[in-house]
This record gives structure tokens, sequence and C-alpha cells, in this order.
């Protein structure tokens, strides 16, 4: 059977009345398995650390994923870049000492409030040179960007496509339009991911494509988790198709 991962971005106190609205949206739909995209201190104002209530809740979700997504999310990205991330691209210009500087207290917030991630997905999918090795050395598994996921061991890349909408002005309207195109272009894709937004609870349109999205996905996929792709065993016939 084909495969999906639905993720939710942005996972951090700030956002709480939309993870919920996120979490309900999964409870209609009998979803249990999915992944939360957590940022630490989300533009350096909101830290983990300070919202036990936020963390504990995320404790009692038994059966999600939790996915380290950089520590405060905001960067200055490169022009050519700029359009599509809004300065989100939070490693896009870090330096080596940076770069691990930034991993190190997004690790301090993560084990500090009890929590644990073994994969990372770069804010806007962007990472830098440094970033996979740092990762490695810190003992995760793997790194996620917009079309593939890389499990660091042993090295392999999984093409895995991702459906989301965007949350800039003018470009948001697009993705609405595109997104069942996309799913319609990717039904052919051993594994696809539906990257929902905390931003995109706020916009009735996208809540309910992502009801339509949802209920067509799990019908048709079974959905996994990153972690799920460490141990290859049920998914064989999945990765043949890659
Ligand atoms: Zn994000």
């Amino acid at each position: 059977m084909q495969l999906a991962i639905i993720e939710l971005h942005d996972v951090n106190p700030i956002f709480s009345n939309e993870v919920e609205r996120a979490l309900e949206l999964f409870s209609r739909h009998k979803l249990d398995t999915f992944s939360l995209l957590v940022v630490p201190n989300y533009h350096g104002r909101s830290s983990l650390f300070e919202k036990k209530a936020f963390v504990n809740g995320l404790k009692s979700l038994e059966k999600a994923e939790l996915i380290l997504h950089g520590y405060s999310h905001r960067g200055v990205t490169p022009l050519t870049q700029r359009i599509w991330t809004s300065g989100e691209g939070e490693f896009a210009t870090l330096t080596a000492e940076e770069t691990m500087l930034r991993l190190c207290k997004a690790q301090a917030e993560i084990c500090g409030t009890g929590l644990k991630c073994e994969f990372f997905v770069p804010p806007a999918w962007i990472g830098n040179p440094y970033l996979e090795e740092f990762l490695q050395s810190l003992g995760y598994k793997g790194i996620a960007y917009r079309f593939y996921i890389k499990l660091f061991n042993p090295c392999q890349r999984i093409f895995s496509p991702v459906i989301t909408f965007s949350n800039r002005w003018g470009l948001s309207y697009l993705s609405l339009l595109s997104a069942k195109a996309l799913l319609v272009l990717y039904k052919r894709f051993a594994i696809i991911r539906l990257a929902l937004h905390c931003a995109d609870f706020s916009d009735g349109r996208k809540i309910s494509l992502w009801e339509a999205i949802l209920s067509d996905i799990k019908r048709k996929r079974r959905i996994i988790h990153y972690g799920d792709l460490l141990s290859q065993s049920g998914l064989t016939l999945a990765f043949q198709s890659i």
C-alpha cells in the first residue's frame, strides 16, 4: 500500500489555539498517527521552557511523533529564496559555528523539557552545508527537505514530495488552486507528505481543503511516521517504486 506522512509545522505555545484546532481536525478523521514539527523558541519570544502545560499536552499524545523544526524558525534568507520563505529559512545563511550553536540551543529546550526528537526538518526546508553532519553528531537519524527525506545511517534518500499551502500574500491563493492538482500529480508516488501549517488554521478555505485531502489520503494510503522509515520491514514494496 502507498504511504503518507501527515505533519503539522510550527508547533509552539504561540500557536496553541491553532495546534488545538489541528488536533481536532486529526481527531475528526480518526487520525492518531501524525508528526508534530516543534519549534523550541518561536522567533525568540516563545520558549517551551516557559509553557509546561503545552509541553505536557505534547507528551500526552502517545502516538504522535515529535520532529525538531529549527530553534527560532527566523533567519536571514538569500534574496533568491525570499519570495517563498518570508525570512523563515532559519539555517540558510548560518556559519558552521552559528549552526551548531542554534542546534545546541534547540536540543537544550527539547531535552530540558523531556521531549524527544529523532528527525529534523529545517524551517522552509532550507538547510546549509554543515547541518547534516552536526545533526548526526547529535544523534539524529535523518533530515527532510521539500522533495525527499534523507536517512543518515545507512545513507539513503527517499523521494517523498510535499503538498502544502503557502501563507504568504499572493502565493496563498495560488497554493489553494494547486493543492488538489498536486494530489493527482503525486498519486503514483510511493510516499507523499502532507504539510499542514499552524497558520492554515486561521483560514477557513484551507481547513476545508485539508478536510477533503485528509479523507482522500486516509482511504488510499497507510499513514506512517518518519521513524517507520528506519525499519524497512513492511515498507519494502513502497521503496521499490521510488
Ligand atoms: Zn515551519
